[in-house]
């Protein structure tokens, strides 16, 4: 075993970490402020190859692996922690990745440059009123008539809504083809949304993450080119979960990123802070807190790496089966945004009242880490299904 990262991947994280703190850091206050990112600085993001960083060089990406991905989405979080940046980063490299991998020769040669080079959004169109954690109850309908492919149904709490119509793009979209089957009748498609007849959208007010937008698609008589289907018909639901195992290990990446770089902003904080005359750091009372988060941080960033080199393993090599992926990547998404959300809640307390102003930038963490508690690319409990299922097998699947 090698617990270490190769020269290269050290490099990598360097000159991210350069480009981060260079280029990124010095908007993250406005981002959350004004709620965007701004375009020159998604652009600048592609030109460093960070945008769609796994497609391939084919359309303009890195085709990076798993690993720089994870690397990658780490040190964006670092320095927005309020994650709006990486989550427009990690649908991108998730699900981007997915339609490399599935989509038609055409739709690629469409549709993936201009997201490699920043002009346009790509993201994930999944969950329905009737409940995000169902998928197999997917309503939204893809049909067929008369060579073409028609789209009627809504999805909602999707991300990036307000980008993808104000720069164009449009999303993975889960849709179903047999009401019969259910998860065995749905199928994946690509949905532009710009200035697109029979689309719809608005935006939610969130709790967090301002600087991306969440929002709602009204799909109704949209047509699309028969080349927007992704893979086969009715093998969507299996690429779908195959794009998740992407998604969640790049989501637990981003909130490792924050985690850390808040722990290290706490751990300065608390050798400087003196109260009582000595430095809060010499209190055992704030120190065994700072081992604990510490401890925490490690095991839920060896969890996401691994989960990262078992999805690299896997598409280079062939190796380890679709469960020991689900199993790995369900661990790292269960642990790291609760262990994110405990160690800036801990560092914002240590701060004191100065914890409790927004100047701090703690609390944007909390509120942006917070939605991968609740369920963005899938809920904690659904984690927990998918490692039950895992471990007892299918037969004790609960549904
Ligand atoms: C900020 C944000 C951004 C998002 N972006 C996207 C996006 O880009 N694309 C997209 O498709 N979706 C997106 N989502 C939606 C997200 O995928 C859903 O929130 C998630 O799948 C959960 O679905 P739900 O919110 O409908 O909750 P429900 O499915 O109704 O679940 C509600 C609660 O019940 C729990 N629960 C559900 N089923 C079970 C069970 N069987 N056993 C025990 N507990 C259970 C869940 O853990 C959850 O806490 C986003 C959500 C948020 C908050």
């Amino acid at each position: 075993m090698d617990f270490s990262f190769t020269e290269e991947q050290e490099l990598f994280r360097r000159s991210v970490r350069e480009f981060c703190e260079k280029k990124l850091a010095p908007w993250a206050n406005e981002i959350n402020e004004k709620g965007e990112i701004p375009h020159a600085i998604l652009k600048e993001m592609a030109s460093f190859g960070l945008l769609g960083i796994t497609i391939s060089e084919r359309y303009g990406g890195s085709g990076a692996g798993f690993i720089n991905a994870t690397i990658a989405a780490e040190e964006i979080a670092r320095v927005d922690v309020s994650m709006a940046t990486a989550v427009y980063y990690l649908v991108e490299a998730g699900w981007g990745f997915l339609m490399d991998r599935y989509a038609s020769e055409k739709a690629k040669e469409e549709i993936l440059p201009d997201i490699t080079k920043g002009k346009t959004f790509l993201g994930i169109a999944s969950t329905e009123a009737t409940g995000g954690s169902d998928i197999a109850s997917i309503s939204t309908r893809l049909e067929k008539r008369n060579g073409k492919l028609i789209l009627n149904g809504a999805k909602t709490f999707i991300s990036g809504v307000r980008e993808a119509t104000r720069y164009g793009g449009g999303y993975v979209t889960i849709v179903n083809t047999n009401p019969d089957l259910k998860n065995k009748g749905l199928s994946l498609c690509y949905l532009p949304v710009k200035d697109v007849k029979g689309i719809t959208t608005s935006i939610f007010e969130q709790m967090g993450r301002e600087g991306i937008s969440t929002g709602t698609i009204n799909i109704n008589n949209v047509e699309i080119p028969e080349h927007f289907l992704i893979g086969e018909w009715n093998r969507g639901f299996y690429y779908a979960m195959e794009g998740f195992n992407c998604a969640r290990t790049l989501v637990a990446a981003a909130c490792i990123g924050a985690a850390e770089k808040a722990l290290e902003s706490g751990i300065e904080y608390i050798k400087e802070r003196h109260v009582f005359g000595t430095p809060l750091a010499k209190f055992e009372g704030i120190q065994f807190q700072m081992a604990e988060e510490y401890t925490k941080l490690e095991a839920a960033k060896l969890l996401v790496h691994k989960a990262a080199w078992m999805l690299d393993q896997m598409y280079a090599e062939n190796r380890f089966s679709i469960g020991e992926i689900n199993k790995a990547v369900a661990t790292a998404k269960l642990v790291a945004p609760t262990t994110a959300f405990d160690i800036i809640k801990d560092v914002l307390t240590w701060y004191g009242a100065y914890g409790y102003t927004r100047e701090a930038g703690l609390e944007r963490g909390l509120r942006g880490v917070y939605s991968y508690i609740i369920g963005a690319e899938g809920a904690q409990n659904i984690m927990k299904i998918i490692i039950g299922r895992e471990i007892l097998g299918k037969e004790f699947a609960p549904y």
